[in-house]
């Protein structure tokens, strides 16, 4: 699995620089950014039995129709955030294609930040009233939890665990786990890499699922994508193992990995939130029902997944009242 190492240590220098213009490692750097990733190995519980307490598809259903932009009804959590005049959305900067940092612009952009987009639309009738904060991977349910952030878009699977302690939107995006692996590698899936270091962040779904892989990979864990991708170029990690969407973004990055085998978990992403504020989960689901039926999906789709195939349906909407 071993690259050329002239060629590694060139592509190396070269992903350090793509990832740090990704990560916003400028002058432009947020004050709130990720602090620099520290490299952790992590080693979750192989044996920690999946939490099946719930249905974690069913939201809050939408009470009636949308207000009219700009008129949040009194009292509402809605009306604070109109009143506080941005929404503040916790992401991450180096998703490509769901949340990454333009190295052009200097704006976080992607399928992620377009559901803020929308959000913030709908609340101000202006998509640009929207404060992005950079945010964690492990740090995802506590922001949410605590109001650090008003949404969290983040490429995060909705379970039952995390329905504990945050609200999940309905689905607005449904994407399931593969493997990342060099081109030199004999490789097709999860069940080759018995014994092999597969990474993945701390906090993720990916990295308790490579732990729980049949075939015995070792899990490592790292801050972030861009760590992992790190990692493999510097063969730390043999393989990288997480959502088919995020794979799609690091093997672009790298002309020596590509993805392979099926998917072999299902990963439904949600928007999260406070669960201070139910009204305001419903609220949120009530315009992703909207923007399912009018087209504003599949643009979405298109927009950044379209190099993919044509947009499927959107997931549907499930509720639980
Ligand atoms: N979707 C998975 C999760 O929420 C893995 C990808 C990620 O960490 O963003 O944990």
């Amino acid at each position: 699995m071993t690259r050329p190492t002239r060629a590694r240590a060139a592509l190396t220098a070269a992903v350090l620089c793509a990832v740090a213009a990704l990560a916003g490692c400028t002058a432009d750097t947020p004050p709130h950014a990720a602090p620099a990733a520290k490299a952790t190995t992590a080693a979750p519980s192989a044996h920690a039995p999946a939490d099946t307490s719930c249905q974690p598809r069913r939201s809050l259903r939408p009470s009636g129709g949308l207000p009219q932009p700009g008129h949040m009804p009194a009292g509402s959590y809605m009306a604070q955030i109109q009143k506080k005049g941005r929404l503040v959305l916790g992401t991450s900067q180096d998703t490509l294609l769901f949340s990454s940092r333009n190295p052009f612009t200097g704006a976080v952009e992607g399928f992620d930040v377009d559901m803020g987009h929308q959000i913030a639309e709908a609340i101000f009738g202006d998509p640009d009233k929207l404060t992005i904060k950079v945010i964690p991977n492990e740090k995802r349910v506590d922001d949410a939890a605590d109001g650090t952030v008003d949404l969290v878009a983040y490429t995060m699977t909705i379970n039952c665990a995390r329905w504990k302690r945050v609200n999940f939107s309905t689905v607005y995006y449904d994407a399931g786990q593969k493997v990342l692996v060099s081109t030199s590698s004999a490789a097709k899936g999860i069940g080759d890499l018995g014994g092999k270091r597969v990474c993945a962040p701390n906090g993720s779904t990916s990295l308790d699922n490579i732990a729980k892989a049949p075939s015995k990979p070792v899990a490592v864990g790292r801050a972030s994508f861009g760590d992992c991708l790190v990692a493999f170029q510097q063969n730390e990690v043999d393989a990288i193992s997480t959502d088919d969407t995020i794979l799609a973004g690091l093997a672009a990055q790298d002309p020596y990995a590509h993805v392979v085998g099926d998917k072999f978990t299902q990963e439904p992403y949600g928007l999260a939130m406070s669960q201070q504020h139910p009204e305001f989960t419903r609220f949120v689901n009530a315009v992703l029902e909207r923007n399912r039926a009018n087209g504003t999906w599949k643009r979405t789709y298109d927009r950044w997944l379209g190099r993919f195939g044509p947009a499927p349906q959107p997931p549907a909407a499930e509720y639980r009242d």
